[in-house]
């Protein structure tokens, strides 16, 4: 029987819709949240990724400042910005859009965002909250695929999940928020000689690759829960992940497409980790 999908949009949809109902009962009171965005250079997928953001703001009634620097603004004046946000009570949430030019350390301009504005939860203040359990900000693609899974209704306890790739800002976060929801936990990455053997054996399966077909229907156990992270390009030139979505959806029980799937939740989680920003600043 072919799997469940689950609808990423749809979800997003519905998040949103209740973050817009809090931007709303926070404006009334004077608090409307504050999102800044900071572009260095012309990067196109930068560029795209940045508009969306924005117009992701205004759908909910929250604000945005989008501030465009040239690809030569130098580090110092960056950081500059950045403490000029982390003073303005009006912002409650500062992203800088990555890549950054190469004179510009991208590790200083994370840990340059206050902790308390760090709504992509990428500092190393954020990641130690997560490990240590501690409230924070989450990685929002992370987030966002916690709550894709909590949508099948299978619960994590005990259950054996694996997540292949161990970037710091998704396969690592991710595997302590499953860890965290009392899954056991496997990590897989460039390294692990045989995935298959691990996934195999995993109730849930988390592809953060950017790889196509890294995650074929012989890897797959029989009703599993897969979510699909990966962003790729077919031969045809359209969006795909790195599940064999084909193939793999007859074997699991529940599954994400690409598009449709991770990319709406990771932008509805910016949103719900912006409120809630602004609502701990406003209580
Ligand atoms: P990344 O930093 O490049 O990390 C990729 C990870 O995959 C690394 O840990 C790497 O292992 C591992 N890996 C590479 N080849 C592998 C293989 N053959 N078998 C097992 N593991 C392998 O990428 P990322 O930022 O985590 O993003 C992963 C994918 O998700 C990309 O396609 C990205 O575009 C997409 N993405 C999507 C969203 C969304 O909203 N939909 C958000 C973020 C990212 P090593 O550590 O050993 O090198």
């Amino acid at each position: 029987m072919s799997a469940q999908l689950i609808d990423g949009n749809a979800l997003a949809k519905k998040i949103r819709s209740e973050v817009a109902e809090r931007v709303a009962a926070l404006t009334a009171r004077g608090h409307q949240p504050g999102l800044a965005v900071i572009l260095v250079g012309d990067d196109p997928a930068s560029q795209v990724y940045v508009k969306h953001k924005v117009a992701d703001c205004e759908s909910v009634g929250m604000r945005s400042i989008l501030e465009r620097h040239p690809a030569s603004l130098s580090e110092a004046d960056l950081l500059a910005r950045l403490q000029a946000l982390n003073d303005d009570p009006t912002v409650h949430g500062i992203l800088v859009q990555m890549p950054l030019p190469k004179q510009i350390n991208p590790q200083r301009v994370i840990e340059t965002i206050s902790t308390a504005k760090d709504v992509d939860g990428y500092s190393v203040q954020s990641a130690g909250d997560l490990l240590c359990g501690l409230p924070g900000f989450r990685p929002c693609t992370p987030y966002g695929c916690m709550k894709l899974i909590e949508t099948t209704g299978v619960s994590l306890k005990g259950k054996h999940a694996v997540v292949i790739g161990r970037s710091n800002t998704v396969g690592k976060p991710m595997a302590l928020l499953l860890l965290q929801a009392n899954a056991t936990v496997t990590v897989c990455h460039s390294g692990t000689p045989d995935l298959g053997v691990h996934t195999r054996q995993a109730d849930i399966v988390v592809a953060a690759v950017g790889r196509r077909n890294v995650l074929t229907a012989d890897m797959v156990k029989p009703g599993a829960v897969v979510i699909d992270v990966g962003m790729n390009k077919k031969d045809d030139g359209k969006l795909c992940g790195d599940v064999d979505f084909d193939a793999v959806r007859e074997i699991a029980g529940w599954i994400t497409p690409v598009p449709g799937g991770v990319g709406p939740m990771t932008r509805a989680m910016l949103l719900v980790n912006t409120v809630e920003s602004a609502e701990r600043t406003a209580a």
